[in-house]
């Protein structure tokens, strides 16, 4: 069998944070599967097919490409950042485990890519020196129940976290009640990062205490990255923004 999947990260935005290994990929695939905005990402060349999607789909999305690919196709299926990061490479692995079975002899690849929340640590300094955790807060695909007890054990661990999927229209309040719980174990100075549309053009990062903190400041576009009571900030004059990093030492540093 000939075909094969290879589910690509694009990275933040920036062409530059593409992996030549990537781009590899992209460039020797006969088919592009995936999200309009992410297809469209990639640039066009003549004779490959482009299958854009909505983002609703994602096992659907899925099953058409290891279709495509049992009948020859090279096919790249596209996520933005890391395809392993609340995206597109489980949908596929899913698809298989449920689907016919002749795609598990398929070539299954996966290529990674800059994952939002470490493209957001590098803007702000190293908010993720020590331990730290991610989650979606999105409760589309999990019940809200696990979500917030997955924020509480990590808050109560101390971890820094990275919500990924904060809010859209169809989850407006979800942020919101995760900032009141955020509230309720850590100090009210607790830097928290709002980096929205990294290393895209209208990117926008802004770093504030928790108590100054608003859901209605992030949108779908944001990661928020929550601060560990270790995490602080170094001020910098003439305006500057602040250095925010989480030190990695608790004082037993040899
Ligand atoms: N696979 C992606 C994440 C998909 S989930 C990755 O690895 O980055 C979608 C969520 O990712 C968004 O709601 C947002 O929280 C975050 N995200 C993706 N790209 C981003 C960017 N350039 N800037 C800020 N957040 C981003």
């Amino acid at each position: 069998m000939t075909g094969r999947v290879t589910i690509v990260g694009l990275g933040p935005g920036d062409p530059r944070f593409l992996t030549p290994a990537a781009s590899e990929a992209l460039a020797s695939a006969t088919d592009l599967v995936g999200y309009g905005p992410y297809v469209g990402r990639v640039p066009e060349r003549p004779g490959q097919r482009r299958h854009a999607s909505d983002n609703r789909v994602e096992l659907d999305r899925a099953r058409f490409a290891l279709d495509l690919a049992a009948k020859g196709s090279r096919v790249a299926v596209v996520s933005g950042g890391d395809p392993g990061v609340f995206a597109m490479a489980a949908a596929v692995f899913e698809a298989v485990e449920n689907g016919d079975p002749i795609w598990r002899s398929l070539d299954i690849r996966v290529e990674p890519g800059i994952t939002a929340m470490l493209a957001a640590a590098a803007r702000v300094g190293a908010p993720l020196g020590g331990d730290f955790c991610a989650m979606s807060l999105s409760d589309n695909l999990k019940p809200w129940e696990v979500v917030e007890a997955r924020l509480r054990a990590a808050l109560a661990a101390d971890f820094v976290v990275a919500l990924y999927n904060p809010i859209s229209s169809a989850r407006p309040w979800q942020l919101g009640a995760a900032f009141k719980i955020v509230a309720e174990t850590r100090g009210s100075d607790t830097p928290i990062i709002l980096a929205r549309a990294v290393m895209r053009p209208d990117e926008r990062i802004r770093i504030l205490p928790l108590s100054e903190v608003e859901a209605s400041m992030a949108d779908m576009s944001t990661i928020v990255i929550i601060g560990a009571s270790t995490t602080r900030l170094i001020e910098r004059p003439e305006g500057k923004a602040p250095f925010v990093y989480t030190p990695r030492s608790y004082g037993v540093r040899p």
